[in-house]
């Protein structure tokens, strides 16, 4: 099969390869995968920038939809379509940028009955992420009338799903973008009002005038501290993201003064329960007619390539990886 496989006896290189199926790794169904996708922590294993890679040699892709080929669990039948997020799956068990894969059932969801497998890619960890933010910022109380919810990283693919999905449900959605030239496409999401990225990157007061009822944070560093800082009493910030860095320069004032809570967010090991709520929310929720126009699509022969493209912050969306292509 067809696979990209990261090595590092000679270096960290990431290759395109043919790996034959039968060193696939352990696990009770063998899946035919139609899509993967490229995240942004796909092309840190990619690029070696980040050490998310445990185990070499590695076939990298945290996420993948597909056809189950072969069962041994009695919750999934051959031809069953599925997708999976997470579970360590590209950094220490072989992923999706393949043209299979073999897992353990319990890793898996059947896909809601309406998405496709290019649609549920087009999703992907980052838009199933957006809602398990979206899902926090409700849970905790933030609900659409509170008030302005700001996105950060808004153009990416995280921020785009979010900016689409909180803003279907009423939501008053500004967007902060370091890419003015995309402010068109963020209100064709539903984002009421663009900001420049500058405004909440650079270091801040520990407590600004409060605006926001509840923040999307993708970028992390002073990004998120200067949201916590202008965060209003009671409001709710999902951090899920670094694309600005993994600091966090930050006093307790926003938590002391004004009851904000800073709600974490991973979707690795997220529990079963909230994995299913997020999906078919998504599947319920998610225009396709915005999923489209936030999504490209490459064959794997150009994911390599993609991936410090990805990392300089100059992938609009989301980008599915179609095999085959
Ligand atoms: P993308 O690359 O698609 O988007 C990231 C966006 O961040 C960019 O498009 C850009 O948006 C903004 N950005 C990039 N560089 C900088 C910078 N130096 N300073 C400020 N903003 C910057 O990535 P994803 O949307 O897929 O992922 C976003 C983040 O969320 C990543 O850090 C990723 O690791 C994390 N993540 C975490 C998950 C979890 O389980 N916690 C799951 C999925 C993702 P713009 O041009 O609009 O400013």
């Amino acid at each position: 099969m067809r696979a990209i496989l990261v090595t590092k006896d000679e270096g960290y290189r990431a290759d395109l390869a043919e790996v034959d199926e039968a060193q696939l790794p352990e696990g009770d169904i063998t899946v035919r995968i139609e899509y993967s996708t490229l995240n942004y922590k796909d092309s840190l294993a990619l690029t070696g920038a980040s050490p998310i890679v445990r185990s070499f040699p590695m076939i990298p892709g945290i996420d993948f939809a597909g056809i189950v080929e072969t069962s041994g669990s009695g919750d999934y039948s051959p031809g069953d379509r599925v997708v999976l997020n997470g579970w360590g799956v590209g950094e220490v068990h072989w992923g999706g940028f393949a043209e299979k894969a073999r897992v353990r059932s319990e890793w898996l969801v059947s896909l809601p009955g309406s998405l496709t497998t290019r649609q549920a890619m087009a999703i992907g960890t980052a838009g199933y992420t957006s809602m398990l933010c979206v899902l926090r910022l409700e849970k905790l109380g933030v609900l659409p009338d509170a008030g302005e919810i700001l996105v950060t990283g808004a153009a990416g693919g995280v921020g785009s799903v979010a900016v689409s999905i909180l803003a279907s449900r009423g939501y008053t959605v500004v967007a902060s973008t370091g890419r003015p030239e995309e402010a068109g496409y963020l209100e064709r999401l539903g984002a009421a009002e663009i900001i420049e990225r500058s405004e909440l990157s650079q270091p801040g007061r520990v407590l600004g005038k409060e605006r926001w009822a509840g923040v999307v944070d993708t970028v992390g560093s002073h990004t998120l501290a200067n949201a916590c800082a202008a965060t209003r009493r009671d409001g709710v910030v999902a951090a899920c993201g670094l694309a600005q860095g993994s600091d966090l320069p930050l006093s307790v004032f926003p938590f002391i003064r004004r009851a904000v809570t800073l709600a974490g967010v991973d979707s690795v090991y997220c529990s079963r329960p909230q994995r299913l709520l997020a999906w078919d929310r998504l599947a319920e929720e998610l225009d396709p007619a915005h999923l489209d126009l936030m999504t490209s699509e490459i064959g794997l022969e150009e994911v390599i390539a993609a991936a410090p493209e990805q990392l300089a912050g100059r992938i609009r969306g989301r980008v599915v990886v179609n095999m085959g292509r």
